[in-house]
């Protein structure tokens, strides 16, 4: 045990090699570490300030999107931001329209989708169809509640919009 303690105290320092990635792990931790500060701030404010429904709508777009991301092993150093520009026109896009704030999680999405198109490339990649040419799932209803990502050509819902990390049977965290 102690020999282990004094290896596990000794890998402490070596990481694997990133890159210029970003870890988005790391930044998924970030991120449920703000929300919680964000929570416990509320509670001491009682139910004098809540967290708006339209913010709790976009955080939980952002969350649904970065983890799709993850699960796609997308991370490049700016596809945060994309994702990030996407949240700021969405705030003002639900702020004019609060009805739509179950749609934002697919808006989002899908805008983050057309940003990595045009930079990097299709994405998501479909992860049932096993041959023929590498093509994207789409996000079902574009404008709508309970957004799912959806394979065209085999005619299937993969998953919903941020669930993607346990339709590709990959290693997701949680
Ligand atoms: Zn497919």
């Amino acid at each position: 045990m102690r020999t282990l303690a004094a290896r596990a105290a000794g890998a402490g320092g070596v990481r694997p090699a990133a890159g210029p990635k970003i870890s988005f792990t790391f930044w998924l931790t970030n991120e449920r570490y703000f929300r919680l500060r964000r929570v416990v701030k509320s509670a001491h404010n009682g139910s004098m300030d809540p967290v708006s429904p339209l913010e709790q709508a976009l955080h939980a777009a952002r969350a649904r999107v970065l983890s799709d991301l993850a699960a796609g092993d997308v991370a490049a150093a700016d596809v945060v931001s994309m994702v990030e520009a996407s949240v700021v026109q969405r705030r003002w896009w639900v702020e004019q329209w609060p009805e739509g704030a179950a749609y934002v999680a697919g808006l989002v999405a899908q805008d983050v989708q057309d940003a990595l198109l045009e930079r990097y490339g299709r994405w998501p990649l479909c992860p049932v169809c096993g041959s023929g040419d590498p093509h994207a799932l789409d996000v079902e209803p574009e404008l709508g509640p309970d957004p799912h990502w959806v394979c065209h050509k085999a005619g299937v819902k993969v998953a919903a919009v941020g669930s993607l990390g346990s339709a590709a049977g990959g290693a997701a965290p949680s």
